[in-house]
């Protein structure tokens, strides 16, 4: 029960933590704080240094995963007793060509350095995360979404060359012509067949540093899915709040690209300075102190009080002009925020339905979270299209991502809340993502992806990796290896 333990359970192969260096060897997190984790970690500087701790891992016996920001919101970038590789030095663009807006860069460069480079010469990237300092190899790897997903897809699709390095040691370049099959399966593939050490993406071209926002206040559930579903083909970006207390106050952002001519100073609002997020509330505050504050709220009763505050505020329609950074990067308003959930973290749960289904399966699982006293505290809506990726989570319709406070009291009922909520999506038609979801089994892995699908991808990790180095505590959870 990954929730429950302090380090999940290690497998066989792990044990032998003796045989590398003890200064290496460092506790690690997830983003929610509700996992620890200890591993060798290792920070390569490039593929020379990857290729050798490949070889020290075979000597040793020891498993590898990788690991970019850390940011995932589960055991994706942890590896229980085994060897962490850390590429956060492999963070140069390596080349960007304003004319085109083509990039490459190596994995570890972050949305926050891409954006800030491409956005001066009039583009921004064509997909981005809630929060800018998740890095571009674990972007590929999950195969983010943004509040665009239903119009430009997954991350993936703005792909058009990587270079994966194989723990064969074999050097590999894939776009979606040439190596398609793996070029399909890596993004997606939570980092389970290889390194990629280069990538290239092709940015959007944008005439204004401001976005058009509509801001629309909701009274049910079915009401913002309804909105968003009406909305969607309007809009560049779409996305919703929820309030999963009342279970069905919330607000809908609808978010447009400015057209050429209607900002008069672009000169001004490309600029990374007027993008920035400032980092002092009301010009006095410092915001990485914030969370402290927020500590006290984060509870039932406390978030009520929040939601319905916020909700309160959000009733008049009303439009806005945002800077990209400012409508994309909520979640780094206030620095660190998931430590106000206190010393057991927090978990999310993001499940992505048919629009056919969304609404049934989604009342009955808040429904039965209030009824358990486990109410999610923050909601997020969003719509999405299918893509052709081999473990694809998107869905012809919507995502709900929740967020739960974990405790020592309530750890097992969470985690029980979670198998329910499983079984609900799971006979809905629906999916769930692995960069987010804490608690999926073997077997709902296998009933949503499908066996044909679980079997493409054993067979691609035999090729690309004979011996088995690269595993995750998320692979062993869900491909029970
Ligand atoms: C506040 C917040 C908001 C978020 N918003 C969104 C959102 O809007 N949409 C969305 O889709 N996701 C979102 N996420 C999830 C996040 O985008 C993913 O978890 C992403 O993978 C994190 O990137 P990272 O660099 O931190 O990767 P890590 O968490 O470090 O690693 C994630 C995975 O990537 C693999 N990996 C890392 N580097 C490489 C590499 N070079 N080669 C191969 N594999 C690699 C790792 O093995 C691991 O499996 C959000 C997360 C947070 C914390």
């Amino acid at each position: 029960m990954l929730l429950v333990g302090l380090c999940p359970a290690m497998n066989e192969r792990n044990k032998t933590m003796q045989t590398l260096p003890y200064e290496k060897f460092t506790l690690l997190g997830n983003f929610g704080h509700s996992l620890r984790s200890p591993a060798y970690v290792f920070q390569p500087k490039g593929a020379e240094e990857i290729l050798s701790v490949f070889k020290l891992a075979k000597e040793s016996g020891l498993t590898i995963n990788l690991r970019g920001a850390g940011k995932s919101y589960n055991d994706a970038a942890l590896n229980s007793g085994g060897i962490v590789l850390d590429l956060q030095q492999m963070n140069r663009i390596t080349s960007w060509d304003p004319g085109s807006g083509t990039v490459t860069v190596e994995p570890s460069v972050t949305i926050c350095q891409l954006w800030q480079h491409v956005l001066p010469d009039g583009w921004w990237p064509p997909v981005v995360s809630g929060t800018m300092t998740t890095t571009l190899g674990g972007c590929l790897a999950a195969n983010v979404h943004g509040k665009n997903n239903f119009r430009e897809g997954p991350i993936g699709e703005h792909v058009t060359e990587f270079t994966t390095l194989l723990p064969t040691g074999a050097e590999v370049v894939c776009s979606p012509k040439k190596n398609g099959d793996l070029f399909r399966a890596m993004i997606s593939g939570m980092g389970m067949l290889g390194v990629f050490t280069s990538i290239t993406l092709q940015m959007k071209r944008v005439a204004s540093g401001q976005l058009k926002v509509l801001a629309l206040p909701t009274r049910t559930l079915a009401e913002q899915l309804q909105i968003i579903e009406d909305r969607a083909p309007q809009h560049d970006y779409v996305v919703g709040w929820l309030d999963c207390i009342t279970i069905g106050h919330g607000q809908i952002h609808a978010a447009d690209y400015l057209t050429e001519g209607e900002d008069p100073s672009p000169q001004k609002t490309l600029q990374v300075s007027y993008q920035t997020l400032p980092d002092r509330l009301f010009g006095v505050v410092p915001k990485n102190i914030l969370h402290y504050f927020m500590t006290p709220f984060v509870n039932n009763l406390g978030w009520w009080a929040v939601n319905n505050a916020k909700y309160i505020a959000s009733l008049r329609r009303h439009t806005m002009t945002q800077s990209h950074a400012q409508f994309h990067f909520l979640l780094d308003y206030v620095p660190n925020w998931e430590l106000s959930y206190g010393r057991g973290g927090l978990i999310e749960y993001q499940s992505f339905l048919p629009k056919e289904t969304a609404l049934a399966a989604w009342t009955e699982m808040l429904n039965l979270a209030k009824k358990r006293g486990l109410p999610s505290y923050l909601g997020v809506t969003k719509r999405h299209r299918p893509d052709d990726f081999l473990l694809t989570h998107a869905v012809d319709g919507f995502s709900l991502a929740t967020d739960f406070k974990v405790t020592d009291g309530n750890r097992a009922r969470l985690y029980q809340l979670m198998q329910d909520f499983d079984r609900i999506v799971l006979d809905a038609g629906g999916r769930f993502y692995f960069a987010k979801n804490s608690e999926t089994t073997v077997g709902s892995a296998k009933r949503y992806l499908g066996e044909e699908t679980v079997a493409k991808f054993r067979a691609l990790k035999k090729r690309c990796d004979p011996s088995g180095v690269l595993e995750s505590d998320l692979y062993r959870r869900v491909f029970g290896v």
